[in-house]
């Protein structure tokens, strides 16, 4: 079996640094490792609209900031395969077929789709279209064939709901497709990374986030005005580091060689914390300032940042180009999924052009003169 990765983002924002630590960074690695036969890299712009239907304008101008983001973050077009749903209406076709597969009762019970309906507000208001989106994701991996889905834990009841789509297909119409597997980052924390405002989830349609695009200046002023421990109230008070997204942020991203170059005290010689564990400490027993943590947290994140900000800079002066890649991957990405449509279709039984036992049968039925295997006789009924 090949081994081929499926993963997507919602054009409802710019990327954030918890797409970075939850998929992005992960889809780099995968892509440069060599172990995978193909990656397809979705924004996911008709999943976007589910809950968008009267501000298309606001998903199609995420469009372009997605893609940027993912090229400054190192996906290499060359390598792996970016495309736009709206482009592989194949998909649509799949969701349809899909949709028999799954209860209503089902849909409602995915905990990610509940807490999704609350931050927005929908209430008794929720667009069918809206719920019924981890039915359209399970499209979006079949079509692919993709056996990897990198994601954070958002995401997990998600690729369940595929992978029981998948058993139920393969089930009632025979082995079509492949059952796929959610990889998540390593390190725990950046498996769901919290928002600055210390909710559980940095999140776009939140907007308690640290953009992959924004300035110095802006993620200075965000970082200054985090969320921390509420009890640490002085400098002295002992203070927690678990329930800290400043902290969990440094978990995620801070490296031992920026404790070495930040904390270096160039006349002693002497390194004031070599690592998190003894930041943490100090913390926790009193005696370490907020303002010092974020300082060096706005040090840790620049140097992540900077980077990806210099090949944004050079995309940016280059969008014709960004939207050809974005084309080209369609193009690419739709052939692989009417090739997959076919195969379900034909799986179904909804595969009338080819289906000559069934035009027969019916010939039989109707006393008409039955066709024949030859390539005339399909000519013919084509
Ligand atoms: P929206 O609020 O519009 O749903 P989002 O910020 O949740 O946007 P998505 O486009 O839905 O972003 O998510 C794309 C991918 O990024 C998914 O794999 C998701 O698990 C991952 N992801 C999003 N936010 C985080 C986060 N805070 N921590 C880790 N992974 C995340
Ligand atoms: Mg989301």
């Amino acid at each position: 079996m090949e081994n081929i990765i499926l993963t997507g983002d919602r054009p409802t924002g710019r990327l954030h640094l918890g797409h970075l630590v939850g998929s992005l960074s992960q889809r780099v690695q995968l892509q440069n490792s060599g172990q995978f036969d193909q990656i397809f890299i979705e924004i996911a712009d008709a999943q976007a609209t589910t809950d968008n239907s009267g501000n298309i304008q606001k998903v199609k101008d995420n469009v372009i900031e997605v893609a940027l983001d993912y090229l400054s973050c190192g996906i290499d077009p060359s390598k792996s395969t970016i495309f736009l749903q709206s482009e592989v209406p194949e998909l649509s076709d799949l969701t349809f077929y899909y949709m028999n597969l799954v209860t209503l009762a089902r849909l409602q019970r995915n905990p990610t789709v509940k807490q999704e309906i609350t931050y927005r507000g929908f209430d008794n208001s929720i667009p069918v279209g809206f719920l019924t989106y981890p039915i359209s994701q399970a499209a979006d991996i079949t079509a692919f064939n993709a056996n990897i889905v990198p994601v954070g834990d958002d995401q997990l009841p998600m690729i369940e709901q595929t992978r029981e789509i998948v058993r139920t297909f393969n089930r009632l119409y025979g082995e079509t497709l492949v059952e796929p597997q959610a990889v998540l980052p390593q390190n725990v924390v950046c498996q769901r990374l919290p928002g600055t405002d210390g909710q559980a989830k940095m999140s776009k349609s939140i907007g308690n986030c640290i953009y992959l695009a924004d300035s110095p200046e802006e993620v200075r002023k965000k970082v200054m005005s985090m969320y921390t421990d509420p009890n640490h109230l002085k400098v002295s008070d002992p203070g927690d580091t678990k329930d800290n997204p400043v902290f969990i942020y440094l978990s995620a991203f801070a490296k031992d060689e920026h404790f070495a170059e930040y904390f270096m005290n160039k006349e002693t010689g002497k390194l004031e914390y070599k690592n998190l564990e003894e930041l943490k400490a100090h913390y926790e027993r009193g005696g370490l300032g907020d303002m010092k943590v974020k300082k060096f947290l706005n040090f840790v994140i620049e140097d992540t940042l900077a980077p990806i900000r210099a090949r944004r800079h050079y995309y940016e002066q280059h969008i014709p180009e960004v939207y050809q890649i974005l084309f080209d991957g369609s193009d690419k990405a739709r052939k692989i999924a009417a090739e997959t449509l076919q195969r379900v279709k034909r799986a179904i039984g909804l595969d009338y052009r080819n289906d000559i036992e069934l035009i027969n049968d019916q010939c039989i039925k109707y006393g008409s003169e039955p066709i024949t295997y030859s390539s005339d006789s399909e000519k013919k009924i084509r």
